[in-house]
């Protein structure tokens, strides 16, 4: 059974999740199925680019007893540079999130198109692996097609898949055309929800770049960073902790889950705040 320490107080609290309305395995109700049975007690379904599964979560919650955050995580650009960001507390009604999503939709399928093309013209079925991706459920991402170059064995696991054909600098990749970063916050607040920047240790910035980011943050109305995340590794907590401090930015938690196949990473695992930086979720969360 997974171990499940608590998060600054009694509630166990992850603010970072996916469900196959994006690229996580499973379902809406069965992620919220399986986050109460490790005992979380919040839990922000944050798909990529799409608040489609936020329905179903939010009636399984109700199941469960567990709150929903209303969540997303939109894919936006910075200098070039793919930047997470995390909508919570959304009202995924909002007309602005709903056209923004629906644009972000689109980019995906277009992006896919000429992934799968460049894929063709290094020998593989392109076209084939397109028909699979379309045909699996979610907004499609890289991480789709590298699971349908896994089921057509064209590479022995979805790691190889970026590593040889789908990550930065590689063979089929496709730098995407996100919208900017300031523009992303912007429709997340038009939306009633606080902006977090999503597991910040992972963008390949150096110390200065990662400064003028959060900088950039600040100034287009981002509330906070994740400072505790599954995507980051925990050994950041605390330096992420100091810089969030220093900016001025609240501190998020989040898992980041997409599978139970991927062990390591469970719902609600090892999410604690560190007590120097205030919880994005005060005001919102009973407690
Ligand atoms: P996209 O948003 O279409 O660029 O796809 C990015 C998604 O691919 C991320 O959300 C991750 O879930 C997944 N991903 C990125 N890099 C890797 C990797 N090296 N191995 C497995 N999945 C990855
Ligand atoms: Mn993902
Ligand atoms: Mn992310
Ligand atoms: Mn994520």
């Amino acid at each position: 059974m997974i171990d499940l320490p608590t998060v600054s107080g009694d509630l166990k609290i992850d603010l970072h999740s996916h469900s196959n309305c994006s690229d996580g395995a499973l379902k809406p109700d069965e992620l919220v199925a399986c986050a109460a049975a490790a005992g979380v007690e919040v839990l922000a379904l944050t798909d990529h680019d799409t608040v489609a599964g936020l329905e179903l979560a939010q009636q399984s919650a109700g199941v469960y007893g567990l709150q929903l955050v209303p969540g997303v995580e939109i894919s936006a650009s910075w200098h070039a540079q793919a930047i997470h960001v995390l909508g919570l507390w959304i009202d995924p009604a909002s007309p602005q999130l709903m056209s923004m999503l629906g644009a972000q939709g689109e980019r995906r399928q277009a992006r896919m198109r000429k992934i799968c093309a460049r894929l063709e013209k290094l020998g593989l079925p392109g076209t084939e692996l397109l028909a699979a991706v379309q045909a699996s459920p979610g907004v499609p991402t890289r991480s789709h097609l590298a699971n349908a170059m896994v089921a057509g064995g064209h590479v022995n696991r979805a790691d190889d898949a970026f590593r040889k054909y789908l990550g930065a600098g590689k063979s089929a990749h496709v730098a995407p055309d996100w919208p900017a970063l300031d523009a992303v916050v912007g429709w997340i607040r038009a939306a009633g929800g606080v902006a977090a920047l999503a597991h910040p240790a992972r963008y390949s910035l150096s110390a200065g770049a990662r400064r003028r980011l959060l900088t950039d943050f600040a100034a287009a109305g981002g509330t906070a960073l994740e400072v505790v995340s599954g995507g980051n590794g925990a050994q950041h907590a605390e330096s992420l902790a100091a810089l969030a401090v220093k900016h001025g930015f609240m501190g998020s938690v989040g898992s980041d889950f997409h599978s139970p196949q991927l062990t390591w990473n469970p719902l609600g695992r090892s999410l604690k705040l560190p007590d120097c930086v205030t919880p994005v979720w005060r005001g919102y969360i009973n407690k």
